[in-house]
């Protein structure tokens, strides 16, 4: 089943009297389950492209059709009920609140879900026990190290159960082994049937994906399925 389908989308920019194209005529589809890796020289259209997949903005032309439900015209309050429900982040930049602890900072999409408080501790809990953490959930980020820090942000994008996962240069910050700790735990998530997608720069980041759309100007200029995905321990 498709969970993304795109049709023909274009997102241009007016920078003064001048229309950026950044994204040109993209058509695509994702189905439920996929592993899919993005990538591109800087100016291709990735960010551009992930803000309209994770229901951050929306293109200019054309239909984005998630989960069964066309997002292209809704506004900025229907698509933050989107994203809050079923999409999860994580940045190159962990991108957690400094002075809660990691427990809070995984609470938190669901408070902004509208999940009853009694439930919700349990929950992130939970999602913390899954990466590994459960042990460290009264840390505060600067009380952890980057591979752990990358983890609450892993279980912060899996704690509403969302239907894909987004992420943007999770290994962007780290060192190499701690890069494939993470990679690591991403196949986990994949292999329980999580949908993830996930822009890199690194060619043997973007191989442990099942499948790799290369983006240049705005286009996709290859869309192919990995021949020896690389499986990490
Ligand atoms: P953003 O997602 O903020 O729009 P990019 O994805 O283009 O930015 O780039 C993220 C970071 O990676 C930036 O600091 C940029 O300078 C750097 N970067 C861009 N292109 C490359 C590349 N080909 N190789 C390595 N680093 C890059
Ligand atoms: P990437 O993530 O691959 O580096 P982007 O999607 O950030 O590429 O950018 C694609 C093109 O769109 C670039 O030419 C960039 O300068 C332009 N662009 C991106 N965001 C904006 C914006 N908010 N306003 C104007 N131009 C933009």
């Amino acid at each position: 089943m498709n969970i993304i389908t795109i049709e023909h989308i274009a997102k241009i920019y007016q920078v003064g009297s001048e229309e950026v194209h950044a994204l040109a005529d993209v058509s695509l589809k994702i189905d439920k389950g996929e592993y899919v890796a993005i990538m591109g020289p800087s100016g291709s259209g990735k960010s551009t492209l992930m803000n309209i997949l994770g229901c951050l903005d929306t293109p200019t032309h054309g239909i984005y059709n998630f989960n069964g439900v066309n997002v292209s015209e809704m506004n900025d309050n229907e698509l933050a009920k989107i994203r809050n429900k079923e999409i999860g982040f994580v940045f190159q930049t962990f991108n957690l609140l400094a002075r809660s602890d990691a427990l809070h900072n995984v609470e938190l999409p669901l408070i902004y879900a509208g999940v009853p408080s009694s439930e919700r501790k349990e929950r992130a809990m939970e999602a913390l026990s899954h990466v590994g953490l459960a042990d460290r959930m009264h840390h505060k980020p600067n009380e952890l190290s980057g591979g752990q820090r990358q983890r609450v942000a892993i279980a912060r994008a899996l704690v509403t159960r969302p239907s894909i996962i987004l992420a943007d240069e999770p290994t962007g910050n780290l060192d190499t082994k701690t890069g494939e700790d993470i990679m690591a735990l991403f196949n986990e998530i994949y292999e329980q049937g999580n949908t993830i997608i996930l822009v890199t720069h690194e060619e043997y980041i973007a191989e442990h994906a099942e499948r790799i759309l290369r983006i240049r100007d705005g286009l996709i200029e290859k869309d192919e399925q990995v021949k020896n995905r690389y499986i990490p321990k």
